[in-house]
C-alpha cells in the first residue's frame, strides 16, 4: 500500500499530505489520520484525485463538512479527499412572468462541496424558495445530498428540490441523472449503496418574495438555538428516529418517534464515557466535551442503543456515519 500512497502523492502534487490528522476536519473533533489527504478546490482536482487513487486501486474516503461523521481513532487508510468545490451558478428558468413576477421553476446548479448555509442564504438573496428552512445545516451540499438532509419544523429534506445530479460512478463513468435515481427517504439515499461520488447539484427553486425566505429562514434557526445545544462540540443527532409504524406497533410511550426522546426517557441524559457525554439538553447529541476518543463516544453509542432496548423494546439505528478503523 505504502508504494501506492507515494505514487498517488506524487501524481496529486505537494498539496496531499502524509498522516494528516483528520479530527480538525469534523465537527466532533475526533479521528486518526489519513494516509493521504488532499483538498480538492475545484471540480477538476475531485474528479482526477478520485480517478487517479482508483487507477492505483487506492480506498477514497470523500469528506464533504465533517458534521455527520465518526472517525476512528485509528484514522483511514488510502485518500481522503476534502471537497472544497464552491461554485454556484443559475442555469435558467421554465415558466412565464406575470404582472412582473416569475412562475414557475428557477434552476440553480451548485458544486457538491458548496457549503448548504452559503447556498440558502444566496437563494434567498435571489428570492428562490425550497432550501430557506435549511438555515444553520452545517456541511455540504454532497453531504446534505448523502444523507437527504433534513429539517423537521414542518418536515422538508434537500432531495425534495433536487433537479438533477452529475456523479462520477465507482466504474469511472461521469453521468447526469434525474432526482428520482436518489430514491430520497428519512436520512435515506442511493449513493449510500452505489457510492457515487457526486460533483453537481441542479436544484429547481420557486420564486418567492425575500421577507418570506428570510423570515422561514430565521425562525429555523431560532428554533435550533431553542432546541440544539449551543456552542458544543459534536456531530448532530447519533441515531435516526424510528419510524411511525415502529412507533405503533411496539408501541413507544404516546407513540413518539423521536430517539432523543426514548434516549432521555432511558435516564441517559448526561451520561460521561471518557470525554464523550450525552448532551443534558437534547439527548440525541453527544458532545465532545473534554478530547473525546471515538472509542469514548462508540461506547456512549452502544449504552445508550443497549438501555433503549431494554426499556423500550427499540433498537435505534446511527445516523452518524462511522468510517476509518476503531
Ligand atoms: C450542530 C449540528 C446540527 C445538525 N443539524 C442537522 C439537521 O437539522 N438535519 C440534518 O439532516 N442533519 C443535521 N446535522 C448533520 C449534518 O450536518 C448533515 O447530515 C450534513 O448534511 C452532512 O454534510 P457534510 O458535508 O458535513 O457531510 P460529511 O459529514 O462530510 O459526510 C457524510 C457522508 O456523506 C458522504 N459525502 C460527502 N460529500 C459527498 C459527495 N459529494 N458525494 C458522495 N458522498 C458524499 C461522505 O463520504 C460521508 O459518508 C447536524 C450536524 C451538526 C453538527
Amino acid at each position: 500500500m505504502n508504494t501506492k500512497i507515494q505514487e498517488l502523492k506524487k501524481i496529486l502534487g505537494e498539496r496531499a499530505k502524509e498522516n494528516e490528522l483528520l479530527a480538525r476536519y469534523t465537527t466532533f473533533k475526533v479521528g486518526g489520520p489519513a494516509d493521504l489527504f488532499y483538498d480538492a478546490k475545484t471540480a477538476d482536482e475531485l474528479t482526477q484525485a478520485v480517478i487517479s487513487a482508483r487507477r492505483l486501486s487506492v480506498p477514497i474516503f470523500i469528506l464533504g463538512g465533517g458534521s455527520n461523521i465518526l472517525i476512528g481513532d485509528r484514522g483511514m487508510r488510502g485518500l481522503v479527499v476534502k471537497n472544497s468545490t464552491n461554485a454556484i451558478v443559475m442555469r435558467g428558468a421554465k415558466g412565464s412572468y406575470k404582472s412582473g413576477q416569475s412562475t414557475g421553476k428557477v434552476f440553480v446548479e451548485a458544486e457538491s462541496g458548496v457549503l448548504i448555509n452559503k447556498l440558502v442564504r444566496d437563494t434567498i438573496e435571489e428570492g428562490l424558495g425550497g432550501l430557506e428552512m435549511h438555515l444553520g445545516l452545517p456541511g455540504t451540499v454532497g453531504g446534505a445530498m448523502f444523507m437527504n438532509s433534513k429539517w423537521t419544523k414542518s418536515e422538508s429534506y434537500v432531495g425534495d428540490v433536487v433537479y438533477q445530479a452529475t456523479i462520477l460512478t465507482p466504474t469511472g463513468d461521469m453521468q447526469t441523472v434525474s432526482r428520482d435515481y436518489f430514491h430520497f427517504g428519512y436520512d435515506q439515499s442511493a449513493i449510500q449503496i452505489t457510492g457515487d461520488l457526486v460533483l453537481k447539484i441542479i436544484f429547481a427553486l420557486t420564486p418567492t418574495s425575500k421577507e418570506t425566505l428570510w423570515e422561514i429562514a430565521n425562525q429555523s434557526v431560532a428554533y435550533r438555538r431553542e432546541s440544539q445545544p449551543q456552542g458544543v462540540i459534536s456531530a448532530g443527532c447519533t441515531f435516526r428516529n424510528i419510524s411511525k409504524a415502529e412507533a405503533l406497533s411496539v408501541p413507544t410511550p404516546n407513540h413518539t418517534t423521536s430517539a432523543g426522546f426514548l434516549v432521555d426517557h432511558a435516564g441517559l441524559k448526561g451520561a460521561i464515557v471518557g470525554g464523550a457525554q450525552i448532551s443534558p439538553i437534547h439527548a440525541n447529541f453527544i458532545i465532545n466535551q473534554n478530547h473525546a476518543t471515538a472509542a469514548d463516544v462508540v461506547q456512549l453509542i452502544e449504552r445508550a442503543r443497549a438501555k433503549v432496548l431494554e426499556k423500550f423494546g427499540v433498537t435505534l439505528a446511527e445516523e452518524v456515519v462511522r468510517v476509518g478503523e476503531f
